[in-house]
């Protein structure tokens, strides 16, 4: 396309911004030679930190962590601070960002942008041309221009950024979205900018129309994070993708693609992405993300899925938190220890074990919850590479506790379960 393009316009030059992926990089940096133009990529100013100034944030410091960096682009930008110290007196709220969600509480409504005639030609062409694709058309409500992405901004800032902080963490059988902002597929591709959305929050502070802890929730998340993961594949590209720490080789179950599981967990996050490309963090993460962990997934094979499921889909964010924070595959990078949670977690944040076949609270035997007894045959698996690690040293003492016995039938019943679910 670039060489026709170069044709069919006369172009002496290229002149482009940097691209999101180092396949695209690489293949930009061969342009010259191949088109015999002078090749000039610039680098993309819709990020509140430069990769140069990343590099030299990173650099010389042992280990890179994301609250250092949040800290240092705090103090950069002034955003929530008060004669150079954390205004409230914290950095950081993620303490009060774990509230699971009481029963009788309402949820926001959300927009749903009617799809345009671009758009529904899109949508046939879809269906045309990928008729075996893994998503659902119908609910596509996204928006598509700088106007409606402005009004869904503004619907998140008033109406559910008051709850984003408390419930940043819960999940509910059910509501796809909760308070989250689904802004990321704006920002990703250009129709917000960070600094705008980080302002509208620190207004809505301001006015005294959000509290403190959510504001900060969600700046953390935009300047911290996605700045942070940002920077990091880029100063570890190309290498970084091919770590597989925990060297996990196993399959990805079919049921991701087809979301047909007894695990009511999994069901409701993988329909969640069928249904609307989305699924908010901690679905992600402690879902999906987890089980792949547990279950020991080949990361490779992971990441295909979360970089052709997801609206929000690019390389650069998409890798470090699959391939880092999900799949600890880095060794520990980008997380301190590993993401590994059994069923008691998704219990506390969720009500999706109140209707699954599984028991959250059974360890092993024929309704016990999955995560259970593959959480404790992950740290089995993986004994060699973790106990040393330090934030593990509570789960490895637990472990230490266990009867023979008991171990035994754990191995045992993950070894099933996995050669069951997992098989090609
Ligand atoms: P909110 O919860 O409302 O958060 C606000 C914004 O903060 C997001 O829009 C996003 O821009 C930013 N943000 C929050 N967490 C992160 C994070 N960990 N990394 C980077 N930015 C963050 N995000 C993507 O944009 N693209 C991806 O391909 C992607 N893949 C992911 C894969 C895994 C395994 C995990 C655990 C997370 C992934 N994320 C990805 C990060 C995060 O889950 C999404 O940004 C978020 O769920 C988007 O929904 P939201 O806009 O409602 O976010
Ligand atoms: Fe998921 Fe286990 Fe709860 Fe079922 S019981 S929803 S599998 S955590």
């Amino acid at each position: 396309e670039v060489e026709r393009a170069l044709h069919r316009h006369g172009c002496e030059r290229i002149v482009v911004t940097e691209p999101g992926e180092w396949r695209v990089l690489e293949m930009m940096q061969e342009w010259a030679q191949r088109f015999d133009v002078p090749v000039e990529i610039r680098p993309d100013d819709r990020f509140l930190c430069s990769l140069s100034e990343f590099r030299k944030w990173a650099d010389g410091r042992k280990s890179l962590r994301m609250e250092f960096f949040y800290r240092e682009m705090r103090r950069k930008t002034g955003w929530l601070m008060e004669d150079g110290q954390p205004l409230g007196g914290q950095w950081n709220y993620d303490a009060e960002n774990r509230k699971s969600l009481p029963r009788e509480i309402s949820l926001p409504s959300r927009d749903r942008f009617e799809p345009d005639k671009t758009t529904r030609d899109v949508m046939k062409m879809v269906e045309r041309r990928f008729p075996d694709h893994f998503g659902e058309l119908d609910a596509f409500g996204w928006a598509v221009t700088r106007d409606d992405a402005l009004e869904a901004l503004d619907h998140f800032i008033t109406a559910c950024l008051p709850g984003f902080g408390d419930y940043q963490d819960a999940m509910k059988s059910g509501e796809d979205f909760l308070f989250h902002s689904l802004i990321s597929p704006y920002l990703n591709i250009g129709l917000l900018l960070p600094r705008e959305v980080c302002e509208a929050a620190l207004a809505a502070l301001e006015r005294e129309k959000a509290p403190l802890a959510a504001v900060e929730g969600f700046v953390r998340q935009v300047l911290g994070w996605r700045e942070f993961v940002r920077g990091l594949y880029w100063l570890l590209m190309p290498d970084y993708a091919d770590g597989n720490f925990l060297d996990a080789k196993r399959p990805l179950p079919d049921f991701y693609w087809t979301g047909e599981t007894d695990m009511n967990c999994l069901r409701e996050a993988i329909g969640n992405t069928r249904r609307n490309a989305y699924a908010h963090h901690i679905q992600r993460l402690m879902v999906t993300g987890n089980f792949a962990l547990l279950a020991g997934i080949d990361p490779a094979r992971v990441e295909v899925w979360y970089l052709l499921v997801y609206i929000d889909a690019f390389e650069w964010v998409e890798l470090p938190n699959t391939h880092g924070m999900a799949l600890f595959a880095d060794g520990g990078v980008l997380a301190s220890k590993p993401y590994a949670a059994s069923g008691a977690y998704i219990n506390r944040m969720s009500d999706h074990c109140r209707d699954c076949r599984f028991k959250p609270r059974e360890k092993l035997g024929e309704s016990a919850c999955p995560f259970n007894y593959l959480y404790w045959n992950f740290l089995i698996e993986n004994e060699d590479r973790l106990r040393s690690n330090p934030g593990m040293g509570l789960a490895y003492r637990n472990l230490d506790r266990m009867e023979a016995e008991h171990r035994n039938a754990v191995r045992e019943q993950a070894a099933g379960f996995l050669a069951e679910r997992l098989s090609e």
